[in-house]
């Protein structure tokens, strides 16, 4: 522990933003007896809480519902008159996003950190003004905003919405066209189009899910197809006007207009650093807007750091707390500590989900030239007494020298939650061999993984 009662500044940490990342350090750096505040203009939880993984994952399970309703009567039941509320819910949803939100406000309060419910901005180095007026001063600054959606520059762009508003809805959309192809565009056309809602994505390029494995990828969009998901690829956004009837018509690049009731965009997200006052302090920005830091994710400024999507290192909210947690022991827990950005598992909640750890075949094969492949190409046994023609894919690759396993992918039921535990071997520098020596858990979907040919 240091004593700081000589400091001549206010706080010996300032945070601004309270989402996954500011939230952590606050309440780590306050624990290592440091005196803490933390500015937040919205609500304390951030984009993972209010309106990103939590809710968005509670709409996954109610959508999901419509499957399970539709398989039950192959296993004897009989469901009638089922009938999905959206206003239902959405609110169910938007109060448990409210309790959250008032227990990490909580626990920052147990921690005594200082919440200041307004917006910040840097004066200087050690200064920020706060919107209400006050001035405060700070030994250490921390900026933690998070990001924002990107929204395209074509006209009536201000028509379309983004996965912000999208859980705010009066009324679910009849036909909803989302632009993007990567996690939120399939995510939400997995919860809209099991809501009943005609579903159409369109993608600047031809593929889906830039990154993720290329087998992984292509079963996504088979199934998704298959679930009557539209898919519009190479189409650019030229603009989207009002229709008389109070339509949305979008035009697009190589193909033709089409009306919907709602546009969303899910074109990626840009770091939230505008109006903080960086310049005031020299806080340098690099090529993507993105606060520059260093391993220790510290700014050009000594004293002034950045954690979480500010940064755009990895935008995941596991690693947004991490960066958070390392950047409290190292700076006020005398604990000097980085995060590790090897094998960051990650998952799409699609309908099915993907889940992925490690280098793909593609990278692998770029990076190690002799790899080995090992597939699982499965239809789960719920899905085949479901009469659902949906079939699993595991996919393992491997050094060919070591046997040593650099990447896992997975699409099918449940595969995030499968992937958490291989990701602990994967981490681990496991091989093959280590996994054929596990003993499978009969029948479950998972043992695939040990099972591999
Ligand atoms: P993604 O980066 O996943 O995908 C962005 C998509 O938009 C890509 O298909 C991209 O195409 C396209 N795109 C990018 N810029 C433009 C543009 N100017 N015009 C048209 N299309 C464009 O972003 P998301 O918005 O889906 O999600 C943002 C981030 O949030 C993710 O990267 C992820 O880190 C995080 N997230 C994580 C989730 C999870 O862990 N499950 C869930 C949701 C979000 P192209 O491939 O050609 O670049």
């Amino acid at each position: 522990m240091t004593d700081r009662t000589d400091s001549p500044y206010d706080f010996d940490l300032f945070v601004i933003g309270a989402g996954s990342g500011g939230v952590r350090a606050s309440r780590v750096a306050a624990a290592h007896s440091a005196r803490v505040a933390v500015a937040e203009e919205h609500r304390v939880g951030g984009t993972c809480v209010i309106r990103g993984c939590v809710p968005k994952k509670m709409l996954v399970y109610g959508a999901h519902f419509a499957e399970d309703l539709e398989d039950a009567q192959q296993f004897g039941w009989t469901v009638e008159n089922a009938r999905f509320d959206w206003k239902k819910l959405r609110d169910t949803v938007l109060d448990d996003v409210t309790r959250i939100s008032g227990l990490y406000t909580q626990t920052l309060g147990n921690h005594d950190v200082t919440i200041f419910d307004e917006r910040a901005e840097l004066v200087d180095e050690h200064t920020i003004k706060l919107s209400g007026g006050q001035t405060v001063t700070a030994d250490k600054i921390l900026i933690a905003t998070g990001a924002r959606p990107r929204i395209p520059d074509c006209p009536g762009h201000e028509l379309g919405i983004t996965s912000n508003e999208a859980f705010h809805l009066d009324e679910l959309p009849k036909r909803v066209l989302i632009a993007g192809g990567g996690y939120i565009a399939n995510e939400f056309a997995g919860i809209f189009n099991e809501f009943g809602s005609t579903v159409t994505i369109i993608n600047r390029s031809d593929r889906l899910l830039r990154g993720y494995d290329e087998s992984v990828r292509d079963r996504l969009l088979q199934i998704s197809t298959m679930k009557g998901i539209n898919f519009r690829f190479n189409a650019e956004f030229r603009g989207i006007e009002k229709t008389d009837e109070g339509c949305l018509r979008v035009s697009m690049t190589n193909h033709e207009d089409m009306e919907v009731d709602c546009v969303l965009f899910a074109t990626g997200r840009v770091p939230n650093v505008e109006g903080l006052g960086l310049e005031n302090a020299g806080v340098e920005l690099g090529e993507r807007g993105e606060i520059k830091v260093d391993r220790f994710s510290k700014t050009n400024i000594d004293n002034i750091y950045a954690v979480g999507d500010v940064t755009d290192r990895i935008q995941l909210t596991p690693v947004a707390i991490r960066e958070g947690q390392a950047f409290a022991d190292s700076v006020f827990g005398n604990k000097p500590t980085t995060v590790s950005y090897d094998c960051v598992p990650s998952a799409v909640f699609s309908h099915p989900p993907i889940a992925a750890v490690g280098m793909t075949e593609g990278e692998a094969r770029n990076t190690l030239g002799d790899v080995k492949v090992y597939l699982a190409d499965f239809r789960p046994m719920k899905n085949v007494l479901a009469g659902r023609n949906e079939r699993g894919l595991y996919k393992m690759i491997c050094d060919g020298n070591s046997g040593k396993i650099v990447g896992i992918h997975m699409i099918g039921p449940d595969a995030p939650e499968i992937m958490q535990a291989a990701a602990v071997a994967v981490k681990a520098g496991l091989t093959k061999d280590d996994f054929d020596a596990t003993v499978a858990i009969h029948p479950t979907m998972a043992e695939e993984l040990v099972l591999l040919k």
